[in-house]
This record gives structure tokens, sequence and C-alpha cells, in this order.
């Protein structure tokens, strides 16, 4: 394997460029790290050699390490993983300083050879860290192309001195939202912040004239020279100490304290200030060593990248010949068949967008060109692009247009017999082979494929509000659904580029099924006098993105209610939650539908924004005088969620558990620093999980049962992970 290769020119200069046959971005992997070592010796012994410039042979520069491989580091480090971690991110620091010094005279900066980055496109994580590393960074004009470190948004930091390099190029202070926030710019802008040289039209030829004409004085890098100051200020400076008090409170504020890598990085930014540059790489190399060695982050990379990716390539996909959709119907121009008309046409498919009224088709239209006029006034789309798009949508109340469509996603009233009369007269036009999908989000898929004289091509394609915005789509399958139609399902949500999961159709799916107990845990304890105020805290606290109270009043309490009389009416004596629905039906009957009629379990104003949370509830139901502590109220909101992910996975719901953690962070946001519910449990490990399922069961009630899947694998002390790997069959 080579994944660089070096030639070394009549002129001098030794062209370094990383190409990896078979992929379309190059990544770092230890074995490309190796090449790029023995390259680097080879041109700086070489007396031919001038100097030196680090290409690639695809139109990007590289996209990072390869995540893959940071996962799999901890568990080749042997019996003491620390010590081999951080031995492995020192090794990968000596490549990039030797980078750095060139073989220059320690003593007297002299003699070094000059190397430089031509970036033809995108560098992100180690693909700028290597860059950082040279004396002078070129990058193609490419407003497409993307530059900068955003490994925090996978759970950890740059750590191959990008942390260390990029503060003290730019400082603390400018650096912060490149390091903490994983903010990516096109080249211009990275120029203008400081982060690459030089933007050109061919930068491997200014590469070369560069390192031709690079002076000795050019390669000593600022930390390098005497009396380096860090711009900005290090930390005991009283501008410097400013940056840091803010940076702190911005990153705990952000982070409430449950992911780790953010203050991790703080900390190696803020110790390395006050040191010499290569103990700051040495401190950088131990934080990350921390970070690596945290469960968070290696559930994380495994979540929120390498699962996420494999559903996203079509792990659980059947084996069926492509199905990519051309032209999609959607039925009910709507608030979600709105937004699905829009993101279908965004993808490039023709789409037929249905109501039962020509107004009302064109309102669901208008969305679409609403959107992209808001797009164009932020400079994220241009007034042709949204031509183009509005040209692929025809809204209109005729049937009759369906009649050459290979999909149709219905999103009409929430109503089956709607449903099955709607059914009934598209299945009445449209092809054969059309693949039919109901967007419902309580119905059960095989009780909607009775109104279908195809059932096997029936299947639920189930979509998140606001659709353009959420990242999950779940794709259900009925007792009688086919190979090809969750092929097609598929190959859709590929097109439209969101992440799936399939499956098994029973009561609210997947994600419904462990929202609405998380939603419902938040009300029993406001019924229990539990201080509204502490559930919802405890709730961020625990790395909720909303509160149970919060999310309720978004989502609608009248919304809750429905659901509510619905499921007891389905359930009937099984009915669990009379006392959430004392409470749901008191606000329903007070008019406290939440945000939409400006008051719920917090108070708006008049514009609709929160205020903060609501005396009339806080006098209905008056807190008891003794609170829990913290923790219990986090184990309840977390468990119940968890618990009935591992509930949907003994019933065969959820046949991966890949599938179960991706779908819980992208569809309803579950604490996303554990990895999801079945690597949250994994985390705290089964025994202890058990214990507290049996202790939460005895004071709050049978929903805390502990599930036998859990129970066994408690006695024998297995993971998820362990026990199921990337495939689940627990039923
Ligand atoms: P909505 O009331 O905003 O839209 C429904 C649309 O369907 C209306 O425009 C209505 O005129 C149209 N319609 C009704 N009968 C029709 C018929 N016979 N022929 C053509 N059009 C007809 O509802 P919505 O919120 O967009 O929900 C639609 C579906 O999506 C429901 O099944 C719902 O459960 C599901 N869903 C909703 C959400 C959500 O957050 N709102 C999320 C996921 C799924």
């Amino acid at each position: 394997m080579t994944d660089f290769t070096m030639i070394k020119g009549d002129d001098g200069v030794a062209v370094i460029t990383w190409d990896i046959a078979g992929k379309s971005m190059n990544v770092l992997s230890l074995e490309g790290l190796a090449e790029i070592d023995a390259l680097i010796d080879d041109a700086l012994a070489d007396e031919a050699v001038k100097g030196i410039v680090i290409t690639s042979g695809k139109d990007s520069f590289a996209g990072g390490m390869d995540l893959n491989v940071i996962a799999k580091m901890k568990d080749m480090a042997g019996d003491n993983p620390a010590q081999g971690l951080f031995d492995g991110i020192m090794r990968m620091h000596g490549v990039l300083r030797k980078i750095e010094l060139a073989g220059m005279d320690p003593k007297t900066k002299k003699g070094g050879k000059p190397i430089a980055a031509a970036l033809p496109g995108t560098a992100l994580g180690i693909g700028l860290e290597l860059p950082l590393s040279t004396h002078r960074i070129f990058a193609a004009d490419n407003p497409k192309a993307k530059i900068g470190l955003p490994e925090i948004m996978v759970g950890i930091f740059p750590g191959a001195g990008g942390t260390t390099r990029l503060t003290r190029k730019l400082g603390a202070m400018t650096a912060s939202p490149f390091l903490l926030e994983g903010k990516m710019s096109e080249p211009k802008k990275a120029k203008m912040a400081g982060i690459i040289d030089e933007v050109v039209e061919d930068p491997l030829t200014a590469a070369k004239d560069w390192v031709l004409n690079a002076k000795d004085a050019d390669l000593v890098k600022p930390w390098d020279a005497k009396g380096y100051k860090m711009p900005g200020g290090a930390p005991y400076h009283p501008a410097g100490f400013m940056t840091f008090v803010g940076a702190s409170a911005m990153v705990n504020g952000k982070t409430k304290g449950v992911y780790p890598a953010a203050k991790a990085m703080l900390s190696a930014v803020y110790e390395g200030a006050m040191v010499d540059f290569d103990t700051a790489l040495k401190i950088e190399a131990r934080w990350f060593t921390n970070v690596l060695m945290n469960p968070s982050s290696g559930a994380m990379i495994r979540s929120l990248f390498i699962n996420k990716e494999a559903l996203e390539k079509g792990a659980n996909r059947p084996d069926v010949p492509d199905q990519r959709v051309k032209k999609v119907g959607v039925l009910g121009a709507g608030m979600m068949g709105a937004g699905i008309a829009l993101v279908s046409a965004q993808a490039g498919m023709q789409v037929v967008l249905i109501d039962q009224k020509q107004e009302a088709a064109d309102r669901g239209k208008a969305y679409a060109e609403a959107y992209m006029d808001k797009g164009i006034a932020r400079k994220k789309a241009t007034p042709e692009k949204k031509e183009q798009i509005l040209s692929l949508i025809t809204a209109t109340t005729d049937y009759a247009a369906l009649a050459d469509a290979d999909l149709i996603i219905e999103a009409v009233f929430e109503d089956p017999k709607v449903k099955a009369e709607v059914t009934a007269a598209v299945e009445a036009v449209i092809p054969e082979d059309c693949i039919f999908a109901s967007n419902t989000s309580t119905l059960p898929i095989s009780m909607l494929a009775k109104a279908s004289k195809r059932p096997e091509q029936f299947i639920g394609i189930h979509f998140f509000s606001p659709v353009e915005r959420m990242a999950l789509v779940e794709i259900i399958k009925g007792k009688q659904t086919g190979d090809r139609a969750v092929a097609k399902a598929l190959d859709y949500v590929r097109q439209i580029r969101k992440t799936p999961i399939v499956v098994n159709d029973a009561r609210f799916f997947y994600a419904n099924r462990c929202i609405i107990p998380y939603i419902n845990e938040g009300i029993r304890m406001v019924a229990e006098g539990i201080a509204p105020a502490l559930i919802e805290n405890a709730a961020k606290m625990v790395g909720m993105p909303l509160g149970p109270l919060q999310l309720v009043d978004e989502t609608s309490i009248d919304l809750g209610a429905k659901i509510a009389r619905a499921t007891k009416a389905g359930m009937g004596d099984a009915y669990p939650d009379g006392a959430v629905d004392e409470v749901i039906f008191w606000m329903e009957g007070q008019g406290r539908l939440g945000r939409k009629s400006n008051a719920g379990f917090y108070d708006y104003d008049d514009k609709g924004k929160r205020t903060g949370l609501s005396a009339a509830v806080a006098a209905q139901y008056p807190q008891a005088e003794v609170q829990p502590d913290l923790i219990e109220v986090q184990h309840r909101l977390l468990f119940v969620q968890s618990l009935e992910a591992v509930r949907a996975l003994e019933e065969g719901v959820l046949e991966d558990i890949r599938e179960g953690d991706v779908g819980a962070i992208l569809g309803w946001g579950f604490a996303p620093w554990s990895g999801g519910p079945f690597s949250w449990l994994d985390i705290i490990g089964s025994p202890y999980a058990a214990e507290r399922c049996d202790a939460l069961a005895e004071k709050h009630g049978a929903r805390f049962a502990c599930p036998p899947l859990l129970r066994d694998m408690s006695n024998k002390s297995q993971s998820f992970y362990g026990r199921f790997g990337a495939k689940a069959n627990a039923a």
C-alpha cells in the first residue's frame, strides 16, 4: 500500500503527493504516517533536494485521521492502553515536529529545508494539522473547499499538534471558534482568519516557487523564535486571563460538563500556553490520551461517525438492484408534506405535491419558495437554484399526475379512514411497481397496508419535524413489506442525504416509543411535586438538548393529550400513564397548549420567547417539601428511555443496536456524549444498570422493571456491543 509518493524534480523540489487508491478523499492511517515519515527523512537527507512540497493527487487534500484507526488505537495499545496511546500520539508529534524543524541547526536555526503545503481543496483534521506543521500553506481558490479542525464534533479534539499550533498562531481567543466549535471555513476566509497563508489559483506552482526562494528566517515558526509572545496574551497576561475566564464559562455552559473533549482541549491550551512549545505538545498528548481513554469519546466516534456512515451507506439494505427515485408523489401538502417535497426537490427528484384543494397544494409549494428565499438572503442559495428547485415541484389536486411516479409518500391527516381512501385512489393511477410509503407517526403500517392491493410494496417512511432540519428518517417494515420496498426507501433516504434506520412495525415504532416515556416521566414528576426547575436542569445536565417539559411545550400539549387518548383506547386496562394524563388534561383544559398558545409548562412573552417556568403550573402542583437528589432524577429520565430501547430490541422492533444508538441521537437528541442508549448502558455496565432498575422499579413502578435481556446480560457481565456487535438478534 502506498498512500504517499515522492517525485524529486530537476528544480530541486521534492513533491510528496498524498493519493490513496480507491478512496475519494485521503485519510491518514498509521501506515500512511510511517510512509510520509520515511519520505521526509529521505528528502531531508538528499543533498539534491532544496525544498519539499506536500500536496494531494485528489481535488481535496485530506478529510482527517481515519477514525476507525482512532477507535482501534486503544485496543491495539496492549496492557497499558494509556501509555500505548500516549506513545502513539508522541510518535505523530515527532513526525510533524520533524517537518517543522526541517533539519535546521537547533541553535542557529539555519540550514533547514523549506517545506510548504499545497492544498487543492478541503483540508480537515489531521489534513490541516499536517499543513500547520509546514512553513507555509498555499490553498487553491476553491470556495467549496472546507478548511478546519472539526474533531470536537465527534467527541475528540485536534491531538496531532493542531490545538497547540493554532493557538500559538492565532491566539486563544481567535482560535476558539475553530477549536471549540469545529468551525470550518472556505480558503479565503481561512486565510483572513490567519489559519492558512495564501489563496492562489495554482497552489502547487506557488508552493514550489516559495520553497525555492525561502530564506532561513522564513522557516522559523514564531514559537521557535526568541521572544515569542502568544497573540492576545498567555493566561497570566491581563487580556489572556479574560479569554480563559470567558472560554471556561462558555465551555461549561455549552457542554454542561458532560462532553470531556472541550474541557480537556481547553486545559491543553491553558497549560500549554505557559510552557515551551515541545512541552506544550506533550501536554496536548496527555490530554488527548485522557480523552481517548474516556468511554464517551469512543462511544461518540462509534455512533456519530462509524455507525452513522455505515447506515447511510446501506449496512442494512437488502440485496436488490438500484432503486433510486426519479419521481415522487407527495400526498398532503401540510407541514410534513411541504417539507418532504422540498427535500426531495433539493435532491433533484421530480415531485408531485397533492392536496385536496389547489390553494392547499400551492401553500405547500410556497413553503419551498420561502425556504429558498431565506437561503438566498443568507447567501446559502442562489435565485437560479431556487428556480431549479421550484421547477421540479408540481402542486396539483390531480391524481393523474402520479401516473409515472416510482415512489409515493403519503402525509395526509392522521386518520386511518382518510389514509385508506387515499391509498386506494392513488393505487388506481400509479404504475404496478410503484412503492407506497406512509409518513404516519402513530398508526401501524401493517394495518394501513390492508387498504393496499400490494402490501409487499407498502412501507413506512417516518420523517421528523422540521423535515429539512432533522437528519433521521425511520423506515418501518410492515408484516408483508418486501425487500424491494425497503431498498427503495433506503435509496430514497440516501438521495436526500439523511440517515436511515430500519425497524419493524410496533406501536410508535422506535423513536416515539422512547421519547414519549421521557416526556411522560417529566410530567409525572411534576404531579409528584418535584420542582420543574430540577427536572429540566437534571435533563440538560445529563446531556439532553431539551428538558421534557420544554419538549412537550414545543410539540404541543394537545398533541400529547390526543396521543394519550388514542393510546388508552388502544391499550385498555394495561394503560399505565393515568398520573401523566391528569396533568396533561388539566393543562389542555386551561388552554395551556405549549408554545403555540404562548402558555404551557413555561410562560412566554408576546413574541413567543420563553420567560420562565409557569407559576400557574406551580400553583396547581405544589412542590413537595423533600426533593429527590439530582442523580435520581437523571436516572429516571435516562432509564425510562433506555429501557424502552432495550424492550424494542427484545421484541425485534430494532434489529441492530447501531440503529438504536444512531437513531436515538439523531431522532430525539438522546445524550449524544453517551453514544446512545445502548452505549450508555454499556458505559455504566449491565450489572449496575440491572441493580438501578431494581431500585427504581421498587420505588417508582414497573416501567423500570429490568428487561429479561438486560438481566441475562447482567448475570453474564455482558455489554450490548460485546453481545451483539454490529448486528443484533435479541428476539
Ligand atoms: P397537516 O394537517 O399539516 O397536513 C395534512 C395535509 O393533508 C393537509 O394539508 C390536508 O389538506 C391534506 N389532506 C387531508 N386529506 C387529504 C386527501 N384526501 N387528499 C389529499 N390531501 C389531503 O399534518 P402534518 O403534520 O403534515 O402530518 C401529516 C402526516 O405526517 C400525519 O400522518 C402525521 O402523523 C405524520 N407526521 C407528523 C409529524 C409532525 O411533527 N407533525 C411528524 C411525523 C409524521
